[in-house]
């Protein structure tokens, strides 16, 4: 699994933790959220729904729940 990771790297954005992101976003957000993906990795982006029982991850971009993830791989 790549959590342990995700946390140790959280704070520091080194150019390993670069390699590899996760970005929460509600509804209204997610194509933001795609958009930075794309710009920052000039790769597709991948879409998930978040389980229901992972709904309390808040957006990166405002206050609302969190509804997709979207990642790079
Ligand atoms: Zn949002």
């Amino acid at each position: 699994m790549q959590i342990g990771q995700l946390v140790k790297t959280k704070s520091t954005f080194s150019d390993e933790g670069l390699s590899r992101k996760m970005i929460y976003c509600c509804e209204e957000h997610v194509d933001l959220a795609l958009d930075m993906i794309v710009d920052e990795f000039e790769t597709f982006p991948i879409l998930s729904k978040l389980d229901v029982d992972n709904l309390s991850t808040n957006c990166e971009f405002c206050r609302n729940t969190a509804v997709y993830v979207v990642g790079n791989e």
